[in-house]
């Protein structure tokens, strides 16, 4: 019996493309190049594992420098969405796909129902959703040419936007390290440092003010930081003023590869609990740092896990109550994940992969018999 097991990412950007040798590395299953001259189309779309069910991730728009790139992003993502869904305790899979080139350019109806033909002929081995420089509408239009898509309107049946239930999951992750660290769940009085106020942020502020938190905010969008100080009483700060707050929970919901040598020497806080994905900038040396420091990290894919968890709710037939109890289960894995870091000695980050890797190994066997 082959065991389940992933290795560190350290390794994975490719400066030759040898996509053989890649795909056996993180043992990805699949990966489909999909080109339209017409439209202009060119995709990549990875499937990492699909162990627990179909491959599930969003569509991301970039413009990469060369396919090198591209190639080396889809199968970062494809592998993060992995361990996001097993952590979960989802039926799904882990995968992404990459468009190359400028979203404001090429981005057209044609082009994404093109991409939805190639979506459709994986035949449900790939669900895919919006995810950076893709929208609501745009799955709109993949959603004309294959029911394999997730992240719809409400209006269409589905979700909608799944930011407020990333951020309830988030809110009980900081929650569950609250109580580890505090010895109280309660977030009342703490003082809390919330890095980008967008979407996820936004509503996360809104949390964590009803508790009576003290809020420090940093943006750099200017109106929406007028917006929070004014409704919400929250202090401002500017740029990386934010790192080296006195405060006592710092949560990152803006960037990833902040957590890194320089900003880690800032931090005074005792936790780490946000939305971004990737904030350790290097996770075999970051989160050891983080736990060497005293501060406690809670990992960012098990905790920003609601938006997955909002989507796949509407794969299985949508309900909103259901996400929002899925995502309130992000306190129990957290607190346990911190249970076993302690015991074990290991960083969070690595107890949570743990976890999600023996969870892919227990099903894999559950299903080597018929
Ligand atoms: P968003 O674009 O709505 O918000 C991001 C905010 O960060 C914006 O207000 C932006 O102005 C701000 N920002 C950008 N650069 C900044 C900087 N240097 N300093 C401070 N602020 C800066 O995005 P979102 O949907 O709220 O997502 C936030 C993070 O959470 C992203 O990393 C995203 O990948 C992750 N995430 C989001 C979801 C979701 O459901 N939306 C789910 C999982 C993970």
């Amino acid at each position: 019996m082959r065991h389940f097991k992933i290795k560190s990412n350290k390794n994975l950007f490719m400066s030759n493309i040898e996509i053989f040798t890649q795909l056996a590395t993180y043992e990805h299953e699949q990966i489909v190049f999909c080109n339209d001259n017409a439209t202009g189309l060119r995709a990549i779309i990875a499937i990492h594992n699909t162990v627990l069910g179909p491959g599930l991730g969003g569509t991301r728009i970039w413009n990469y420098q060369n396919e090198a790139e591209a190639i080396n992003d889809v199968m970062r993502l494809s592998r993060g969405m992995t361990y996001k869904a097993a952590i979960s305790g989802l039926n799904l899979g882990g995968a992404k796909a990459v468009i190359i080139g400028d979203s404001s350019k090429i981005k057209t109806e044609a082009l994404m129902r093109k991409f939805g033909r190639f979506v459709k002929n994986l035949n449900g081995k790939y669900i895919t959703a919006e995810d950076v420089n893709t929208t609501t509408k745009d799955m709109e239009y993949v959603n004309m040419e294959t029911n394999h898509v997730v992240g719809l309107p409400e209006s269409m049946g589905g979700g909608g936007d799944p930011s407020p239930v990333t951020s309830y999951g988030v809110y009980m992750g900081m929650k569950a390290c609250a109580k580890s660290v505090f010895g109280s769940d309660s977030l009342s009085g703490k003082k809390i440092a919330v890095q980008g106020t967008g979407k996820v942020g936004g509503h996360l502020l809104d949390f964590l003010h009803k508790e009576g938190a003290t809020l420090f905010i940093s943006d750099i969008n200017e109106d929406a930081l007028k917006h929070y100080a004014g409704t919400l009483g929250a202090t401002v700060v500017t740029g990386d003023e934010i790192y080296g707050l006195d405060v006592d929970i710092f949560a990152p919901c803006a960037l990833g590869a902040i957590l890194n040598d320089t900003n880690i020497a800032k931090l005074k806080c005792s936790i780490v609990a946000g939305a971004a994905n990737n904030q350790l900038a290097d996770e075999t040396i970051h989160g050891p740092l983080l736990m060497n420091k005293g501060i406690t990290y809670a990992p960012d894919f098990l905790i920003n896990a609601g938006g997955l968890i909002n989507v796949y709710q509407e794969h299985i037939g949508y309900n909103r109550e259901t996400a929002y109890r899925k995502a309130e289960h992000i306190f129990d894995v957290t607190s346990e994940i911190i249970k076993v870091s302690a015991n074990e000695k290991i960083y969070t980050q690595k107890a949570a992969m743990n976890l999600a890797e023996k969870r892919i190994s227990d099903i894999l066997n559950v299903r080597a018999t018929y």
